[in-house]
């Protein structure tokens, strides 16, 4: 039993005047969100040897493969691109986050390199499809998001800039997925090298027309510091990172780092590399890749599937006024807006068709119970009136 007032403590009307309580909405939205947990999938591709999987472990402090089998040389001649999906739920402070990780051990790594990329793609498309699946079922309170909502992009250090293999890559997928380029092993790297090597990658990226993953712009009210982090993040692309999964006393403070003859570089230090701001950047944008993933990637295959597997015309993200990771985020030419309220008009023509069906189905089973009902009452009716 609650003690007298505890009740009405609970219940009673806020102390101000014309305050009804919504402000506490956000917090409703944040317990629903911890309660349920959050869903994210990060695929990393990339030649192997690069240290995607060392970076990923020190990326989450877990351990993603410990049965890991590396493939000798003999064996990568052959191999064909696996995909590998590991899971791990993590949970910091009572949040949970159901992390996949999907590798694709075995790209670049055979002879016909041109076509280890379809493996991923297919991937790719066949989450998209089971979404879409689960999303036309009745059951679409509890669908599973497996889709991939970033693509790490291992650049190697020693390539002198993309090759055609990253570039090819790159183009067959930025319109599926967020891709996010990262410099390997950027301890192999002088500072100078480095920033070379990451402006030749930008101008390629450019040239080619490829679509990076790109951070949102601040809005005008956002705190100065804030604004200072998203500059520098956007700033640090591509992102030169260092992986390990070694914890080195320096200076008597625990750090994790690779030990050299000449000293140690430590992967959380960002005048060593990108490490943390890669880090930053994927904590604080989960949700902005998941909406990305959402509203453009996915709406892109969803009105190719419906408009009968014909190639849509793509869309991109809403138009950001500034900077974006690269420029080729731009707005369509005008010669395609037609065809793509065509399309549009397709589109929303199928939604009405689904949503007639699943009215039908409703009603379908409103009018089946309540032809069950009357026989229920019979039933008692019959059960009582024997009883009587
Ligand atoms: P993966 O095949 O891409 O998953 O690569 P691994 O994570 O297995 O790493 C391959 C090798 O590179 C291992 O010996 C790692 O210790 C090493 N390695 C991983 N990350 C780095 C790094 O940032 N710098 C250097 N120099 N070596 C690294």
């Amino acid at each position: 039993m609650f003690p007298t007032g505890v009740f009405e403590e609970m219940f009673t009307a806020p102390e101000q005047s014309g305050y009804v309580g919504f402000a506490n909405l956000p917090n409703q939205v944040h317990r629903k969100s911890v309660k349920k947990g959050f869903e994210f999938t990060l695929m990393v591709v990339g030649e192997s040897g690069l240290g995607k999987s060392t970076l990923v472990n020190s990326l989450f402090l877990t351990d993603l493969y410990p049965e890991r089998h590396i493939h000798s040389a003999a064996e990568k001649i052959s191999q064909t691109v696996k995909i590998d999906a590991s899971t791990v739920e993590i949970e910091e402070r009572g949040v949970k986050l159901r992390l996949t990780v999907v590798d694709t051990p075995g790209f670049g790594d055979s002879l016909n390199s041109q076509d280890c990329f379809k493996p991923i793609i297919q991937y790719i498309d066949s989450q998209f499809e089971r979404y879409l699946e689960d999303e036309s079922g009745l059951n679409r309170r509890h669908i599973v998001d497996n889709r991939v909502h970033c693509c790490f992009y291992f650049i190697n250090p020693s390539g002198h800039g993309l090759r055609p293999l990253d570039i090819s890559f790159m183009k067959a997928v930025h319109h599926k997925v967020n891709i996010v380029p990262v410099i390997a092993k950027s301890d192999t790297l002088t500072l100078q090298e480095c920033q070379q090597l990451k402006r030749k990658v930008m101008t390629q990226i450019a040239e080619n027309g490829i679509n990076l993953y790109s951070l949102p712009d601040c809005d005008e009210d956002e705190d100065e510091d804030y604004r200072e982090q998203c500059r520098l993040l956007k700033e640090a692309v591509p992102f030169a990172v260092i992986g390990a999964n070694t914890v080195i006393e320096v200076k008597g403070k625990k750090v994790r780092g690779r030990m050299y003859p000449w000293g140690v570089v430590e992967v959380e230090n960002p005048d060593h590399c990108d490490f943390i701001k890669l880090r930053t950047m994927l904590i604080t944008h989960m949700q902005d890749l998941q909406e990305v993933t959402q509203e453009v990637h996915y709406e892109n295959y969803r009105a190719e599937k419906l408009g009968g597997g014909g190639t849509a015309p793509k869309k991109s993200r809403k138009p950001r006024n500034e900077e974006t990771f690269n420029e080729t985020d731009k707005r369509r030419p005008e010669g395609q807006q037609a065809d793509i309220s065509e399309r549009e008009k397709q589109l929303q023509e199928k939604e009405q068709e689904l949503r007639r069906m699943q009215e039908m189905i409703t009603k379908m089973q409103a009018e089946m119970n309540q032809r069950n009902t009357p026989q229920k009452t019979q039933q008692n009716g019959e059960v009582k009136s024997q009883n009587v």
